[in-house]
């Protein structure tokens, strides 16, 4: 029997609520439900404003122009990362400069930002990676000294902390995702976090194609107008219902996926002893979400044999990333500072096993089961 990588988890609200939005008879963004959500999501993750937006990736476009990156401003962030992370400040004309990461969180590396600070940047981008917090206090302490802005890719982080304060609510900005392969899910979508109050108006802006439609919603102006560049961001209000039945839904999505996990990481002490893999570490700050359930294999192990062990097996396991520095676009548009030498070394190791709601006792005995007779 196959046993998926990852397989989207339902409520089973999100159809009444989309039909409850149908017969409101209000389709477009910004409707009872995109309200709801955001009203959630700024109780639950004690942020000053959430907006939604069409993707993760529209919420980082949104905080490079907010931002207002200029040509030849540059962002500090690591290569270790999904590309919208880079590419929404490569939009504006940004540089991002990779630093490298922590050879066990995955996370960027806090003790190398100082040093890759020019005269040009204006922002730093940590990515918490498989929803661990980065060592945040450090990040904004290095930020508020040297005046740069903070935008958190918290894609992966939904329902995780550090230090008690949601992921996405600590730096200026924060960028969620609510995609299909994620915790929290509506097929397509996002949220940018507005932390920083002084940036909420021009937010909203920017969002509604550069007018001010939300105050004027509000009737706070008597006509709209074209006020700056803006696109449109926000997502309709059918995504927004499918959305609001997963968030009242959050917290056991985060239970039941900690339990899998916790299953994972019990089951393979054992070859983590052998000196076969390490698993993943969770820093005692940190709370995480369980978004995902990684090893790193050691050296003499064979990455390539046991991705075909795992495919002979039916078992659907992944690696990502490449390093966004050694990638086409990022030799292009990006550039280095120091060796990288944990992210290439980290990347070329690093396999991700399945992971969802569902997944059986039996198939995870059985994805452990392969990964030990392929590996020793
Ligand atoms: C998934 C992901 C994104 C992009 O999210 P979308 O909602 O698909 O745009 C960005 N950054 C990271 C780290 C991600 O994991």
């Amino acid at each position: 029997m196959i046993i998926p990588f990852n397989k989207p988890y339902m409520s089973g609200r999100e159809l009444d609520y989309i039909s409850e939005a149908h017969s409101n008879g209000m389709l477009a963004g910004d409707g009872p439900f995109t309200k709801r959500c955001q009203a959630w999501l700024e109780a639950r993750m004690k942020c000053n404003k959430a907006l939604l937006t069409h993707s993760c990736t529209a919420a980082l476009e949104m905080a490079a122009l907010l931002l207002d990156i200029q040509p030849g401003d540059e962002i500090i962030m690591p290569s270790y990362t999904f590309v919208s992370t880079a590419n929404a400040f490569v939009l504006r004309g940004g540089v991002p400069v990779f630093i490298d990461i922590h050879p066990d969180t995955l996370n960027l590396d806090e003790r190398l930002i100082e040093a890759a600070v020019t005269p040009r940047t204006k922002a730093i981008v940590p990515v918490h990676y498989a929803g661990v917090g980065c060592e945040m206090d450090t990040i904004m302490s290095i930020a508020r000294r040297l005046g740069l802005k903070v935008v958190e890719d918290a894609a992966q982080g939904v329902m995780s902390s550090y230090k008690g304060q949601a992921l996405g609510s600590i730096g200026d900005l924060g960028a969620y995702s609510f995609h299909e392969t994620k915790n929290v899910i509506s097929g397509e979508g996002g949220a940018l976090l507005i932390n920083d109050a002084n940036l909420i108006l021009r937010a909203e802006i920017i969002r509604e194609k550069g007018t001010d439609r939300s105050s004027f919603f509000r009737g706070e102006v008597n006509k709209y107008t074209w006020q700056e560049v803006g696109s449109s961001f926000l997502p309709g209000e059918l995504i927004a219902a499918f959305l609001y039945a997963q968030l009242e839904d959050a917290d056991r999505i985060t239970t039941e996926r900690i339990a899998r996990w916790k299953r994972y990481h019990e089951s393979l002490e054992q070859l983590e002893a052998y000196g076969i893999l390490k698993r993943p570490v969770i820093p005692d700050q940190c709370e995480h979400n369980a978004h995902m359930y990684y090893v790193l294999l050691e050296p003499q192990i064979d990455r390539e044999k046991l991705l075909n062990a795992f495919k002979q097996n039916e078992i659907w396991s992944v690696f990502h990333y490449v390093p966004l520095h050694s990638s086409p676009a990022g030799k292009r548009y990006g550039r280095t500072h120091g060796d990288l030498k944990v992210t290439n070394r980290q990347s070329e190791r690093l396999i991700r096993l399945p992971l969802w709601i569902g997944l059986s006792d039996e198939q995870q005995d059985k994805v452990v089961k392969v990964l030990k007779n392929a590996s020793t």
